[in-house]
């Protein structure tokens, strides 16, 4: 099978039809053998019911349907555990991803050989309260994990069929797919310019709070990949630095004491200084004795994507 389409849903009843009727032509005149797979995200509309009759009257339409609305990366991931194409094309369920964009991300994957390709929505049809924080999010994105691209949170992606295998995408991290990705070894990441369209039924199932959460994992995520498997290598160098710039602050306070009897040495906001710095410090510390204790006993604390074998 040539392409597995992926595409999370919450509430897009409106759009289903359109979007699967315009997906069914591209693929028919491209040739394609290709899936798609809808997983609607618990909507409480009639999405579900539009799924199962697109489903009954083509083999190719497939569908996953949650109990309840777990959100867009659980729908990504319980979608890339079921696709077989060779390329794994994900898109937006709202018409604002262009289906004819398909074959020439297709053509990027099976040709020029990258591991993943993601979308450049270059010309946005979004309200300015999100295309602002949006350039803000990239930018910050960009900066710490050394990925050039323009539009992480793209909706619209093509992957190579083993990334997404290899890959787990939880809580909201969707948003950083490529970086997950790359964390991963998958690291010929392209971008390509596409189409973006006003969203034309319904509304938007995020709401400003995205921006915010979005850079908490970022954070989450930065820390988790440089320090994931050896949390002491932080807390540690931390906890310790912390520790002795407290230790050295009290010794001399305590010189000063002996030497020249400043006897009002609690008064002294440096006295203050030095013992937040080893209570902070040792209590770092700890933190990472408890860190450390939960990755040594994390059961993927020896999981490792292998590429290949010689002889084994
Ligand atoms: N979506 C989902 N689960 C959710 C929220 C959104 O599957 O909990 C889907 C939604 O139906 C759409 C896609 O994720 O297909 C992108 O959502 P939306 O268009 O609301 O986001 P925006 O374009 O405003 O970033
Ligand atoms: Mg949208």
């Amino acid at each position: 099978m040539d392409i597995s389409i992926v595409i999370p849903l919450y509430c897009e009843e409106e759009s289903l039809p359109e979007l699967s009727a315009w997906i069914v032509k591209v693929m028919n005149e491209n040739n394609f053998t290709y899936e798609v797979i809808f997983v609607d995200d618990g909507s409480t509309d009639g999405s579900w019911k539009i799924i199962e009759e697109l489903s009954s009257e083509n083999p190719n339409i497939k569908g996953i349907r949650f109990r309840r609305n777990y959100g867009k990366s659980a729908a990504l991931n319980c979608g890339f555990a079921e696709v077989q194409g060779d390329v794994v094309i994900t898109m937006d369920a709202d018409l604002q991803d262009s289906p004819d964009e398909i074959p020439e991300l297709f053509k990027m994957i099976k040709e020029d050989d990258y591991h993943l390709v993601s979308g450049w929505k270059k010309k946005r049809y979004d309200p300015i309260t999100k295309t602002i924080p949006t350039k803000l999010f990239n930018w910050a994105t960009r900066k710490t994990t050394n990925i050039k691209l323009h539009d992480f949170n793209c909706g619209l992606k093509a992957y190579k069929k083993d990334v997404v295998k290899c890959i787990e995408v939880y809580g909201e991290m969707h948003r950083y797919i490529p970086v997950i990705a790359k964390w991963a070894g998958f690291t010929r990441i392209g971008e390509k310019v596409v189409q973006h369209r006003e969203r034309k039924f319904g509304v938007t199932k995020f709401g400003m709070e995205r921006f915010v959460n979005g850079f908490l994992d970022l954070i989450s995520i930065s820390f988790v990949s440089r320090f994931g498997k050896k949390p002491m290598h932080f807390f540690g160098l931390w906890g310790t630095l912390l520790f002795i710039s407290g230790a050295v602050i009290a010794g001399y306070l305590a010189y000063a004491k002996i030497f020249f009897d400043s006897y009002k040495m609690t008064e002294r906001p440096l006295f203050f200084l030095g013992l937040l710095c080893m209570v902070i410090g040792s209590q770092m510390f700890l933190t990472g004795f408890i860190a450390e204790m939960l990755s040594r006993n994390s059961p993927d604390r020896n999981s490792y994507h292998i590429e290949g074998k010689i002889g084994l």
